[in-house]
């Protein structure tokens, strides 16, 4: 498709339940609509059929234009990915490809983005899954606001719409570790949340197990703020002091009545308290390092195997 106005990227991951019908309420939209959209899908080195069907959807319809990465990336490569192919003149939509986040919300976000704001983000109001991953969800999304150094908002997502000056920087940040609602936020311009109902994936089983939700928990943390490492200097501060002022009192205590605690326990408890801090702290510590590390060596972010655009692969 030519000049389109907005572009809508989706990443896919195994998707092969629910890509029909994504691209049924994708194509429901793009028909209703009066702005010229482009969808981007991104395969995400899927192993099911999911590539198949992006290849064939391509080919015959111009409106997609579909990626394919090397391998699995991880879905905010996979998203970063999408985000530099999409040539969307005035702003992209960022989605799930489960349908967890209703397209349909694009005349809403669009019509926000109108009254002047550079990101609209949608806010889930409501979660339908499960109470542990809901908790999960609800206390770190808390954590980090309390802890970050940007304002993240609250349950909010990657799903929103971003300028394309926004897309344009957001492409040209070069960091490894991404956390993209983040960088958003980090970006500023003027922002505003939009509320919605989150559903049910449409079909198929959530790519995101907790071990990786964990580790973009982590790099929230990590990348967003500088709370682990000041805890861990103020627990030493604080470790410093108490010690201190319990000197202070023993060492009163043999001038006057001549006797030393016997202390062995506590002794023991200390040194086993300290050495547990000393190895968290070095551990924290290791996380910097190890992102320096992956950030020094300035390797491509994904690794595109084919683009198949306006109908053609090249
Ligand atoms: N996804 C991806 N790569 C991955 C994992 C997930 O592109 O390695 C995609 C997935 O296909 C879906 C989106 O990211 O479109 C969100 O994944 P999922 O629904 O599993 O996450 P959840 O909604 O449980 O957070
Ligand atoms: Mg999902």
């Amino acid at each position: 498709m030519e000049n389109p106005v907005i572009s809508i990227v989706a990443p896919l991951y195994n998707e092969q339940e629910a890509l029909p019908l994504l691209v049924a309420r994708l194509n429901a939209l793009m028909d209703a609509s009066e702005l010229r959209i482009e969808v981007v899908l991104v395969d995400d080195g899927s192993r099911d059929k999911t590539p198949l069907m992006m290849q064939q959807l391509a080919l015959s319809d111009a409106r997609y234009s579909c990626v394919f990465l090397s391998r699995n990336h991880g879905h905010q490569l996979a998203l970063t990915a999408g985000l530099s192919e999409a040539v969307g003149s005035e702003a992209i939509m960022v989605i799930d490809g489960d349908l967890q986040d209703p397209p349909e919300l694009l005349t809403e976000l669009h019509a926000k983005m109108k009254e002047g704001y550079d990101v609209v983000y949608a806010v889930r109001k409501k979660r339908k899954e499960g109470f542990v991953k809901k908790s999960a969800y609800f206390l770190f999304y808390r954590l980090m606001k309390s802890i970050s150094y940007i304002e993240i908002p609250l349950d909010s997502g990657d799903f929103s719409l971003i300028s394309r000056r926004v897309v344009d920087i957001l492409n040209k940040m070069p960091e490894e570790s991404r956390y993209i609602r983040g960088m958003r936020s980090w970006i500023g311009f003027k922002q505003v949340g939009l509320e919605y109902e989150r559903n049910e994936r449409a079909a198929g089983e959530a790519k995101y197990d907790f071990g990786m939700l964990f580790k973009l928990a982590y790099n929230g943390i990590f990348n967003f703020s500088e709370f682990p490492i000041k805890f861990v200097s103020s627990i030493g501060f604080g470790a410093i002091l108490l010690s201190l002022v319990y000197f202070v009192i023993t060492l009163i205590k043999k001038i006057t009545v001549g006797t030393v605690p016997e202390g062995f326990i506590a002794l023991l408890f200390v040194i086993v308290l300290f050495s547990g801090i000393q190895l968290i702290a070095l551990g924290l510590i290791g996380e910097y390092v190890l992102r320096i590390f992956f950030q020094s060596k300035n390797r491509p972010l994904y690794i595109i195997k084919q683009v198949i655009r306006g109908g053609k692969a090249n």
